[in-house]
């Protein structure tokens, strides 16, 4: 039996530029009739050692803090001239209390005149029901890294990361959200759930 759309559904997160796009895709794609906000939970520390990990962690904690299904999403970049990394460390590449920018300096730093750019975006989202159900589906997106920043959208390492031969940053209102690996990543949970 299907178990979409779900009455209500709680995004994982506190990053408010994660919000804005996984927001818009689990409504286009049915998953919940009412996306809930407000609600109060302690910070998740991403102790896991895979994005499947840390996204069933957050989604498991906020489930059982709210007593409510909640859905969370663990992304990470894995840049091939640097063996997959930066990987589960994506958000804490240039340290614990790195900024976006200081990530991309240090990414364009390590591939300074390096010829192979490629790199890929992978999601992995996860959904906690109170019931003790639980999924989780994975997302891809392949690029390559650019050699300075361009563009203004997005957030993150999106005016670095180039499909194409555009950055995401460079894309129109909405487009990335179109072809994202997090897009990719919540049409496969719904494919899944819908079963
Ligand atoms: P998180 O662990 O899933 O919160 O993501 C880790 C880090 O990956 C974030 O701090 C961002 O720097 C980066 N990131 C996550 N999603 C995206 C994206 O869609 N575009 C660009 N960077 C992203």
């Amino acid at each position: 039996m299907s178990r979409i759309p779900l009455a209500r559904l709680v995004l994982a997160t506190k990053n408010p530029d994660k919000l804005v796009e996984v927001s818009e895709l689990v409504q286009r794609y049915g998953l919940t009739e009412k996306v809930v906000e407000g609600l109060h939970w302690d910070d998740v520390e991403e102790t896991a050692s895979t994005l499947t990990g840390n996204a069933l962690l957050k989604a498991r904690t906020v489930s059982e803090a709210t007593n409510e299904p909640a859905l969370a999403d663990d992304t990470g970049l894995e840049v091939d001239a640097l063996g997959a990394l930066p990987g589960v460390r994506t958000g804490r590449f240039a340290g614990e209390d790195a900024t976006y920018e200081d990530n991309v300096r240090l990414l364009l730093s390590r591939l300074d005149r390096m010829i192979d750019r490629g790199a890929s975006f992978i999601t992995v989202v996860a959904i906690v029901h109170p019931d003790g159900w639980e999924e989780t589906a994975q997302g891809v997106l392949s690029g390559t890294i650019a050699t300075a920043p361009r563009g203004t959208g997005g957030f993150g390492y999106d005016p670095v990361f180039e499909v194409e031969g555009r950055t995401l940053s460079e894309m129109g209102d909405g487009e990335k959200n179109l072809l994202s690996h997090r897009a990719l990543a919540i049409e496969n949970l719904h494919e899944q759930l819908k079963e």
